[in-house]
């Protein structure tokens, strides 16, 4: 009795959030001018696991859009690809793709990572417990980056999967998604990865795209911004020197130098990727992309 309702249930659910779909796409096709049927919703059983932090793939012929979390967006090297925050719950969402056929819908399930614990002392407290005056700094430098990283998501990719390495020769990182205390007391958790790189040591961009920000930040140290389209960019901090806002780079030009700005315990690169509104690991894209999760038809 249960199993029936449940599947009844996830059967109007379906079909509730495949109608989603064909309105949003109905706009799609509007605004597009695409003349793909609308109308075709498959009924195969595509699935995906992905880890928190992580990335899923979803090829096909001909894709015109991908869909997730009710927005629809460009497909990159012909693929969707559906990045999911390191900290978004377990659970199950609903993903889409549109291709030349029609729309087929699938399943994504958030599967947990393990992420390490990081104690890290300071000798004083600058960066612990701020003064006033740095933590009025820190407000007014987080009020022009979270527009900035929201901003133009639409601009078309200059990217190719996989991305370039940060430098020349890469390290094993660590610490993506850490939870963190500082001098013994809890604080935000580690938005991207850290490499252990000495201090001079050439960073350059992992992809093609425009430096939107070049600045001195109370926390990140000397960081660069840039913007590869598709609302992927790329974050690069505590250098101790860096290329001017308003740049382009190709993939593999020098961005900055390693160095120790900010809250930093010694010389290392920090690399952030945040991608439409997700902070993942970089390694997904970089190292690992060959073993990135793709959607599959279930039986
Ligand atoms: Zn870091």
């Amino acid at each position: 009795m249960l199993i029936t309702t449940k599947t009844s249930t996830d059967r109007w659910h379906r079909t509730h959030l495949a109608t989603c779909w064909v309105v949003s796409f109905l706009l799609v096709a509007v605004v597009s001018a695409t003349t793909v049927s609308a109308t075709t919703v498959s009924a195969a059983n595509y699935r995906v696991e992905v880890e928190q932090g992580g990335v899923a793939r979803w090829d096909g012929d001909d894709i015109t859009r991908c869909g997730m979390d009710g927005k629809s967006f460009a497909p990159v090297d012909g693929a969707c690809w559906f990045p999911i925050d390191f900290r978004r719950d377990l659970g199950r969402l609903e993903i889409a793709r549109w291709t030349s056929s029609g729309l087929d819908t699938g399943w994504l399930d958030i599967v947990p990572r393990e992420f390490e614990q990081q104690d890290i002392e300071f000798p004083d407290d600058t960066y612990v417990h701020l003064s006033q005056e740095n933590l009025t700094r820190h407000h007014q430098e987080q009020s022009v980056i979270r527009p900035l990283l929201r901003k133009d998501w639409k601009q078309p990719a200059q990217f190719s999967i996989p991305l370039g390495t940060p430098a020349a020769s890469l390290p094993k990182g660590g610490g993506f998604g850490a939870h963190r205390t500082f001098n013994g007391e809890p604080r935000a958790r580690h938005r991207g990865m850290d490499y252990a790189i000495s201090a001079g040591t050439p960073v350059t961009a992992v992809a093609p795209g425009n430096v939107v920000l070049a600045e001195e930040h109370f926390f990140a140290g000397l960081g660069v911004y840039i913007n590869h389209g598709n609302g992927l960019f790329s974050l690069s901090f505590h250098m101790q020197s860096a290329t001017e806002a308003g740049s382009t780079v190709e993939k593999g030009a020098k961005i900055g130098e390693v160095g120790s700005t900010g809250r930093s315990t010694g010389p290392h690169l920090h690399l952030g990727l945040h991608w439409r509104g997700a902070w993942i690991d970089p390694e997904w894209l970089i190292t690992k992309a060959d073993s990135i999760p793709q959607v599959q038809e279930a039986p």
